[in-house]
């Protein structure tokens, strides 16, 4: 049996109805209209009209609010991956929030020395602090690590010829391929080793005098096992000594504080990198530093130099917001302890297990009073992601719902503040350790909206 056609208004007798008038005033007529015409048009293949003005009303303010949404939105990350990529690495520390609002609320010292009244240098904002923190000579900001490879590269090694291992021959994190990279900046791999075993002669048999620059690449997301071998920093030092040519350290994760106190050990700190003495260190700012996306290359004055002169330190400078946060940052690392806790990445790593139970707690509760929902508290794992620490496993705990598990993922993440977690043995994972303290409230109120979708 089929229904009889129901009788569709017209728009325009919706959009004459005080109630429906009066939203002009949140959004803008021809808003209100499309919306209005939308969902008539819904209804002619079978979604409910709306029944009265209330109604209406809900319904226009339900699908301009979904979109006119920023495409770039808060989130949050309960995957128990501390520094997710895809969920945009560090969040920052207060202090580097309050720099940012100060800078970009007016004219700033950019490019001005304030002193002296002449024209200054954007380069010249994070680079004492740099090297006052990590004993190097100089240092230069760019736009994330990756950039700070090509630039290096692009200065020293264009046209000639650069020595690096098989076995560092890496993908780090969604297209950033070492080698492709490598070429890119316009100069010519010449691999060494194999991909289990480079020795110090390896590379010393490969230069020649077309040879610019030997790289070292840290293998920072995967660790190989066995009959291996590799040569260090240190190893390699002299040997691009005798040759003249400067040693490329590619670092990645800019670990600053030693945390093997909190069971995160086998990576060494910038300051000891630095110690190590190659000619350039390369590291990203929204790792484990726990700054901004940002490269941050330090190095000898004479090759930061060279990078800061090239003409591609235009294209990849950074903007005066990354170095406000960045700045503000690294003056946390002037006391360790501070940074610990200031930091939020690092707080995240380096919380007890047993705080972070007593969050999982109190949100088990919160939800099981207000649904009834089953919801269990459950040891977990979590890891330091952003290619750091990739075989260490961090003692955790979750929040896990096994009702409806796949479509409640899905409602989290359609929230107006997506909820990312994880479906493992048919259950939802909510790990904590990844959540900042100060949105466990709003994690609770998405999963009500979630749990409950017709309740606001
Ligand atoms: C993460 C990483 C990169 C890429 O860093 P971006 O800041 O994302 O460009 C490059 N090299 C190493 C060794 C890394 O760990």
């Amino acid at each position: 049996m089929t229904s009889a056609p129901r009788a569709l208004p017209a728009v325009g007798s919706v959009i004459e109805r005080a109630a429906i008038r009066a939203l002009a005033e949140r959004w803008t007529t021809p808003m209100v209209t499309d919306a209005v015409r939308a969902i008539i048009a819904a209804a002619r293949t079978g979604s409910p009209l709306p029944s009265d003005d209330t109604a209406w009303v809900a319904a226009i303010d339900a699908r301009l609010t979904e979109q006119t949404r920023p495409s770039l939105r808060a989130a949050i990350n309960a995957t128990g991956v501390v520094l997710h990529t895809n969920l945009g690495r560090a969040p920052l520390a207060r202090a580097a929030l309050a720099a940012i609002g100060e800078i970009a609320h007016g004219a700033s010292t950019l490019e001005y020395d304030a002193e002296r009244g002449v024209r200054g240098s954007r380069h010249t904002h994070c680079a004492r602090l740099l090297c006052e923190l990590t004993g190097a000579e100089d240092a230069i900001v760019v736009n994330n690590c990756a950039a700070g490879l090509v630039l290096a590269l692009q200065a020293l090694a264009a046209g000639r010829e650069t020595v690096v291992s098989r076995g560092e021959l890496v993908e780090i994190g969604g297209s950033f391929r070492v080698p492709e990279i490598m070429t890119a900046s316009g100069t010519t791999l010449v691999e060494v080793g194999t991909t289990n075993r480079t020795h110090a002669d390896d590379y010393r048999r490969a230069l020649s005098p077309r040879t610019a620059a030997i790289v070292k690449v840290h293998r920072s997301n995967f660790v190989i096992e066995g009959f291996t071998a590799e040569a260090s920093v240190r190893d390699l030092r002299p040997i691009a000594s005798e040759a003249g040519v400067p040693l490329i350290h590619d670092f990645g994760s800019g670990l600053m504080l030693d945390l093997s106190a909190w069971g995160l050990t086998g990576e060494r700190t910038v300051p000891e990198t630095v110690r190590e003495g190659a000619t350039l260190i390369i590291m990203s700012g929204d790792k484990l530093m726990g700054g901004p996306q940002a490269g941050i290359v330090l190095g000898t004055r004479e090759a930061i130099g060279a990078l800061r002169r090239h003409p591609l330190a235009r294209a990849l400078r950074v903007d005066k917001l990354t170095l406000a946060a960045l700045e503000a940052t690294l003056a946390l690392y002037r006391d360790p302890v501070r940074a610990r806790r200031e930091i939020p990445a690092l707080a995240m790593l380096t919380e007890t297990p047993e705080v972070i139970r007593a969050r999982v707690v109190a949100i088990a509760d919160a939800i099981t009073a207000a649904t009834g929902t089953a919801v269990a508290i459950e040891p977990c794992e979590a890891t330091v992601g952003g290619g750091a620490f990739p075989t260490a496993r961090i003692p955790s705990f979750a929040v896990t719902i096994a009702a409806d598990a796949p479509s409640l993922e899905a409602g989290l993440r359609h929230g107006a503040i997506p909820v990312v977690g994880r479906i493992a043995d048919g259950r939802l994972w909510l790990d904590l350790r990844s959540v900042l303290p100060e949105d466990d409230e709003v994690l609770v109120q998405m999963l009500l909206q979630a749990l409950q979708p017709g309740v606001r």
